[in-house]
């Protein structure tokens, strides 16, 4: 049987890239269920994310025009992970795959091929991982380096050059819902949640149309939420301070002994040198430890599940 696939695409004042957007996925499915690699009933979806210009409308005309294109709109502007998870969980009521990806083409559509290759290889996620960052800017191209690498080193799990271009099946989709997290970083989401997965390498275009809905604030708040949704070690980094300054002050006390001893001294200068380091270091340990705490609350409050059952051999009758 062939399997259901929605391509969900998440639309904040796209109108310039929409119909050409919309002609190269058309090609695409087509071409997909011509070879019987996907089901007839695969769509797009569009998701208008609270656009101000005319998306919305055009996402209309075009589900008028051609029953393989079908939207959602969202009230207001939620921002991009909010969008693609809106889309997400409505796709997964009729897919039995879903592959995401940006409006702009510059993920590119050829993989799609590729990725429906591997999923029907038995994978349940697979990554779309940029080939390389020739096309980007130096800025852009040394910051995303210098993040994701950040991110690696505060122990998240996140798949190097992996932005938002994936296809998940049904089976994760049902068990991302079970992710209550408000702050969403999706791409950090998916290797958590676990199953066999795979790798499809691609290059990544320049936008087709329009500029960037990114802008640099925008993209500084997301990679701050990514490394505070996902990351305690900051608190933890608080707490060794405090541990080490500890340490510092005994070295400190024995030099002000020796000192003293020596009478090179000036009266009452022990003391306080030897305070100073001792109730720093233990302000900053009271700290790092009443944020321990506040790190496990954070932890309990996002709900996630402990654990996702793959395979269960109870089921079989
Ligand atoms: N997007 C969205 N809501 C927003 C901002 C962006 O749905 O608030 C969509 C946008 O339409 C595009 C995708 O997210 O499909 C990626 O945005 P963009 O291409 O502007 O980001 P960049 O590629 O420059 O990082
Ligand atoms: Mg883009």
């Amino acid at each position: 049987m062939t399997k259901v696939l929605y391509v969900v695409v998440p639309c904040y004042n796209e109108e310039e890239v929409l119909s050409e957007t919309t002609k190269r996925l058309n090609e695409k499915l087509k071409k997909l269920i011509k070879e019987k690699k996907i089901d007839v009933n695969s769509r797009v979806l569009y998701v208008n994310d609270g656009s101000k210009d005319n998306t919305w409308q055009l996402i209309c005309d075009i589900h008028k025009n051609n029953e393989l294109f079908t939207g959602i709109s969202l009230s207001r502007n939620r921002g991009h992970q909010n969008a693609l998870l809106a889309g997400l969980m409505v796709a997964k009521e009729y897919a039995d795959v879903v592959i995401s990806m940006d409006a702009d083409l510059q993920d590119d559509i050829e993989a799609i091929d590729q990725m429906i290759d591997k999923y029907l290889d038995g994978n349940e996620i697979v990554y779309g991982v940029r080939s390389n960052r020739k096309k980007d800017t130096w800025f852009k191209r040394t910051t995303a380096e210098l993040f994701y690498k950040f991110m690696r080193f505060m122990g998240v799990d996140i798949v190097f050059n992996h932005a938002d271009y994936r296809l998940a099946s049904k089976k994760v989709l049902d068990e991302l819902e079970q992710y209550h997290e408000v702050n969403l970083f999706l791409r950090a989401i998916f290797p958590l949640i676990g199953f066999k997965s795979d790798i499809v390498y691609y290059e990544r275009n320049e936008r087709f149309a329009g500029s960037s809905k990114y802008p640099l604030r925008k993209m500084l708040n997301f990679a701050w939420d990514g490394i505070t949704s996902f990351s305690i070690k900051p608190i933890r980094l608080v707490l060794n301070i405090g541990i080490l300054m500890f340490l510092i002050s005994i070295v400190v006390l024995l030099y002000c002994i020796i000192i003293k001893l020596m009478g090179n001294a000036v009266a009452g200068w022990t003391f306080i040198a030897c305070s100073v380091w001792l109730v720093a270091g233990i302000q900053m340990l009271a700290i790092g430890l009443v944020g321990e705490y506040i790190g496990k609350i954070y932890n309990e409050t996002k709900n996630r599940p402990r654990y996702i059952i793959s395979d269960n051999l109870l089921d079989d009758k």
